[in-house]
């Protein structure tokens, strides 16, 4: 089973006309590359019309679909308290786990109004994960969401489930050397396929070498993540068939890296 850890329904580049339609292409392109499920991220935002929240998401999305939803805590808006909300979401699987967006947004992953999410992850054994890197229109979004904060929230939180999507693009040597060490942190590929991103990295080279050396350091811990509609699946499947670890390693590391459904702690096996 090949599950996509990362895709948005949103539109992009005249991908589809409504959000509803946007989902009928991830789905058709998901029967084309050969995907099986797919985990959707809503933006942290409601009542966009673009990209959908995570209400828009719950009404898009039916139980017979192969997708299954992230929840996206408003960490800004101060009047938002949504603990128990969100506790309630995780626990009954409504939702497999957290995403924050600093970066995206401006707070750091050590923030004060992050930490009672964590707390709920690690209380319902269900990962948060951390969009890194840069953004295309603000290269100073990268200091927010810096691995270093990120291990830091590991060593806080030892028990919770951490997962790095986009690899600190474009300082993806930099975001080796500071999680090579770090047991409890996964990996998720979004973007690290996309032209732009492998062109800021060093190229594509120098991206199979850094990820070829972190799937050998964690076998187990990352899967795949594409950014759809922003990115597209197949480059992102032929950079994972470019690393030459299609083959099990003495660690079985390939073949677990393509089936994040057993073992990337997204516990969707009973949604
Ligand atoms: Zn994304």
């Amino acid at each position: 089973m090949i599950i996509d850890a990362h895709v948005h329904l949103s539109l992009y580049d005249g991908n589809a006309n409504s959000l509803a339609d946007s989902k009928t292409v991830l789905l058709d392109e998901m029967r084309r590359r050969g995907i099986d499920r797919a985990i959707v991220i809503p933006d942290s935002q409601e009542a966009r019309y673009d990209i959908a929240g995570f209400e828009t998401a719950r009404t898009l999305i039916d139980d017979a679909d192969p997708l299954d939803l992230l929840g996206s805590p408003d960490i800004l808006d101060g009047r938002v308290q949504d603990f128990d909300r969100y506790e309630i979401l995780l626990a009954d699987r409504t939702i497999h786990g957290l995403k924050f967006f600093p970066g995206h947004e401006p707070y750091y992953p050590t923030d004060s109004r992050c930490l009672p999410y964590y707390e709920i992850g690690q209380r319902q054994r269900l990962p948060v994960v951390f969009h890194t890197g840069e953004n295309p229109e603000n290269r100073d979004a990268a200091r927010f969401n810096d691995p270093k904060y990120i291990a830091e929230v590991t060593e806080r939180f030892p028990a919770l489930s951490v997962v790095i999507t986009h690899y600190f693009w474009p300082r993806i040597e930099y975001c080796y050397e500071v999680t090579k060490d770090v047991p409890n942190i996964d990996f998720e590929l979004a973007g690290t396929a996309d032209g732009a991103v492998v062109r800021a990295s060093g190229g594509i080279g120098a991206m199979r070498d850094v990820l070829g050396r972190m799937i050998q350091d964690h076998p187990s811990q990352v899967m795949l993540g594409t950014d759809w509609p922003m990115c597209n699946i197949q480059g992102h499947l032929d950079l994972v068939d470019s690393l030459g670890l299609n083959q099990p390693t003495a660690t079985g590391c390939w073949v677990e890296t393509r089936r994040p459904f057993s073992n990337c702690r997204y516990d969707i096996t009973n949604p």
